[in-house]
């Protein structure tokens, strides 16, 4: 076994713990250590172990303090924590524990302490608590696993870490590998770091802890045997109606929504979503479905809700329910026990900003950056082209045409159009094809720039952007990729183009839809609009 020199403990954190961990569990396994822990023999043994300590004379003194306050007793030594290190850094060495990283001795004292109470542990002398031996090989699979997943190997390191950091930090802190849950990790997390590991950070910030949380998850998970990136790490959603098994009723009113119904797959899934929150007070059995739980269950759904929110909430229980009722699981009526909230069609005036100021956003984008150039061109295609969020994400690489230069658009309930490719969005795209894009077995046009390189959400993923875009150059909320769409209207009505012009390239079914972009045409209504009687006199 090579042992570890500072050098390489510098140049990367990962593998430097995991070969500490090594070094501690398995420097001269034939025997344990002969105590006690100030004897030459034992020293001579850990430093042979850990060589990232400095010299038997640097380290002497520290640990012979050390035994000598806790009474050179044997027994009180080999039971040593956390939170033993924790009184004598505030009792002998003056750091009190809320005290951030000192950069002096004392600190370098306490994280040779730390290695020292691990190598007790190690070598079978102190409490192991159910971690055996194989922490190091953990890591090392914990690491793969995360490679073959497409992590960077920077980000795998990372990971990787601050998995080892976790199994030191529980085997310092007492805590079984069976007792790590959520109230551990939080505390892991937050945690002061005094763990003896190097490059584990010193000051906590928010990322630090987003970071250690993280990795402790993932490798959690890992060590129970399950995917460690899947679910819950904001790298693929969890659907939170595939957690549990959907009951049987809501599993048919969703096979009846997509084959009976005929909505289109992001329908389904609102109306899910939305049934998912509330199924379970009703419960399955619609036998005792009444009225009046009804009633209250929409008082408790409406309340504080926008008006959006509570018409889909009103449109979704009464399609189920009549779902039900044509099973024959309910009465028929029950239905009709909520009266649809009225919402007024062009009720609100749409919202949008001036066609340059949206302009400017987008060449805000930095052009040197791959996330720069991806959204320039997601920003350029919603300005010129006016298509939806869901739509940009929803290209595929094929809907490309160069030659002809337009692009197939799929938009509400899967209609295919056609649109043009404008001199502007082209070009973006390219730049983005050509510079930026990660290889992908995905065929999206637009993917993740971190791994897993799918394609961009299509729920969210480009309203992430926008957002960003609008809020770097002082917009915030404002709205969100609508705002191009209407902005483009606003602008074409402006430059003189009719209703039926502005319908065709918003692909709006109907010319009703495009009627609400008359209303923000206010030199256009001034015109039109008659003068108040008794007005101007
Ligand atoms: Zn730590």
């Amino acid at each position: 076994m090579s042992p570890c020199s500072r050098d390489d403990i510098n140049k990367n954190g990962f593998e430097s713990a995991v070969r500490l961990m090594r070094c501690l569990a398995a420097a001269n396994a034939s025997a344990p250590p002969p105590l006690p822990i100030t004897s030459e023999p034992f020293l001579r043994r850990f430093l042979d172990a850990t060589r990232c300590s400095g010299s038997l004379l640097d380290i002497r003194p520290a640990v012979n303090r050390f035994a000598l306050w806790l009474g050179e007793d044997p027994a009180a030594v080999l039971a040593a924590n956390a939170d033993t290190l924790d009184r004598y850094r505030a009792d002998v060495l003056g750091l009190p524990t809320d005290v951030a990283y000192v950069a002096d001795y004392r600190t370098r004292a306490i994280g040779n302490l730390a290695r020292l109470l691990l190598f007790l542990q190690y070598q079978g002398l102190g409490p192991s608590l159910g971690w055996g031996g194989e922490d190091a090989d953990i890591c090392i699979r914990f690491h793969a696993a995360l490679l073959a997943h497409g992590l960077t190997r920077f980000n795998a390191n990372r990971h990787g870490l601050h998995g080892a950091h976790l199994i030191v930090w529980a085997r310092l802190h007492g805590i079984k590998p069976t007792e790590l849950g959520e109230s551990a990790i939080a505390r892991f997390a937050t945690h002061q770091c005094h763990c003896g590991l190097v490059n584990t950070s010193r000051r906590i910030v928010p990322n630090l802890r987003q970071m250690r949380r993280r990795a402790a998850v993932r490798l959690l998970r890992f060590m129970d045997g399950a995917d460690p990136i899947l679910m819950g790490c904001g790298v693929v959603r969890a659907d939170r109606a595939l957690r549990e098994p959907p009951a049987e009723s809501v599993a048919a009113y969703r096979d009846w929504l997509v084959r009976h119904r005929g909505l289109a797959t992001s329908t389904v899934e609102t109306y899910m979503n939305e049934l998912v929150e509330w199924q379970v007070v009703l419960g399955e059995d619609a036998s005792t479905y009444t009225a009046a739980r009804v009633r209250a269950l929409a008082r408790q759904r409406l309340e504080g809700r926008s008006p959006t929110m509570q018409s889909r909430f009103v449109t979704v229980i009464r399609s189920y329910l009549r779902f039900r009722a044509g099973r024959g699981d309910c009465a028929p009526t029950l239905a009709d026990a909520l009266i649809s909230r009225p919402t007024y069609s062009l009720g609100t005036v749409p919202r949008s900003l001036p066609f340059e100021t949206l302009r400017a956003v987008v060449a805000g984008c930095d052009p040197d950056s791959a996330a720069g150039i991806r959204d320039k061109a997601v920003l350029t295609l919603l300005l010129e082209t006016g298509m939806r969020g869901i739509e940009v994400a929803r290209l595929r690489l094929q809907d490309l045409d160069w030659k002809r230069a337009v692009i197939t658009v799929r938009g509400k309930g899967g209609r295919a159009s056609i649109m043009p490719l404008t001199q502007d969005s082209g070009d973006a795209i390219l730049d983005w094809l050509a510079r930026a894009r990660p290889a992908s077995d995905d065929d999206a046009l637009f993917v993740r720039l971190r791994a897993p390189y799918v394609g961009i959400r299509p729920r969210g993923g480009v309203t992430d952007i926008v957002c960003r875009a609008l809020a770097r150059a002082g917009h915030v909320g404002v709205g969100g990729s609508h705002l191009f769409r209407h902005s483009l209207a606003r602008k074409l009505l402006k430059e003189g183009a009719g209703l039926p012009a502005i319908a065709g390239v918003l692909r709006h079914q109907t010319l009703d839809t495009a009627m609400i972009y008359a209303k923000v045409d206010e030199a256009g209504l001034r015109s039109v609009a008659r003068t108040w009687p008794g007005a101007g006199r």
